[in-house]
């Protein structure tokens, strides 16, 4: 059996150290556990400019930006805190498991027999579909999101390159690569994507200075120059953006469909 070590011969209801989702940017997004998790911390590291302020004001915390510090030092923190019986709060941007490097943490953690757990938080992929009012996964459409980045100074496993994930036709939500939007067009379209493809950038959703962009791939690489959106927004590519109704219907909602709480009556 998989056991968290970490959490061997320990209250697992009062983990020490928490990683919370911050949610994409409106301090209303972040998890009711989240929230009491921050008011109740002696120690909060958050991860810089994308977490909302609102969030880490007003808190009897100390306080900790981590933009300026590295591994080591993040931990150093975590450690001293830990040993002094210092309840943590390690604050990521949107859900921490989504380009969270949570990973690196969590393996010093459990090096040093530290308990934690990890609370959710809104993506700001699921943020800024919201903000489109757009269903990502369409009957008949597409019944897959992909949610991925193009290759930057973090390389992509090539099996994952844009062209190919591409091929699926999938719905595909794009992080960290609005900066390198014309490759991202270039490989979205080798991927066999055509012009015609609706995409959609959403510019720091949730917040209140969010922008949003509707166009093709045809436009769009134009369309993001014009709007100088250089970072912190979303791609999101696929055929469920296209503004012409679905072509069927949910089964969920169906009146011939007969599922666990409903019976389906018999189409006329
Ligand atoms: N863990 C975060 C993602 C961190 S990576 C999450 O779940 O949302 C940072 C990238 O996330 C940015 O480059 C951008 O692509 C995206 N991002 C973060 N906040 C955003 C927001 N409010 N609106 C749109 N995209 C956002």
């Amino acid at each position: 059996m998989n056991t968290n070590k970490a959490n061997d011969n320990l209250d697992i209801s009062a983990p020490l150290v928490h990683f919370v989702g911050a949610g994409p940017g409106d301090p209303e997004l972040i998890t009711v556990k989240g929230k009491r998790l921050l008011k109740e911390a002696d120690i909060v590291i958050y991860t810089g400019s994308l977490v909302p302020k609102p969030l880490i004001t007003g808190l009897t915390a100390t306080i900790h930006n981590s933009a300026g510090l590295h591994l080591d030092e993040v931990f150093d923190i975590i450690l001293a805190g830990f040993k002094n019986g210092k309840k943590i709060v390690r604050l990521h941007t949107g859900d921490p498991s989504i380009y969270g490097a949570i990973n690196e943490q969590i393996a010093l953690l459990r090096k040093h027999d530290i308990p934690f757990k990890v609370i959710p938080g809104v993506s700001s992929a699921t943020a800024s579909a919201a903000a489109l009012q757009t269903e990502l996964t369409l009957p008949e459409v597409s019944q897959t999101v992909i949610f991925t980045r193009r290759t930057g100074r973090t390389p992509v496993p090539e099996k994952e390159s844009l062209d190919l994930l591409a091929s699926h036709q999938a719905t595909m939500m794009i992080f960290l690569s609005v900066g390198m939007i014309v490759d991202v067009v270039k490989e979205l379209k080798m991927g066999g994507y055509t012009d015609e493809t609706p995409v959609a950038i959403v510019e720091k959703a949730s917040w209140p200075e969010e922008r949003q962009i509707r166009g093709t791939l045809a436009t769009i690489a134009q369309q993001v120059a014009d709007a100088n959106i250089t970072k912190t927004a979303m791609i999101a590519v696929g055929e469920v953006l296209a503004d012409t109704p679905p072509p069927a219907l949910s089964k969920l909602y169906d009146s011939t469909f007969t599922h666990e709480y409903r019976k389906g009556v018999k189409p006329q």
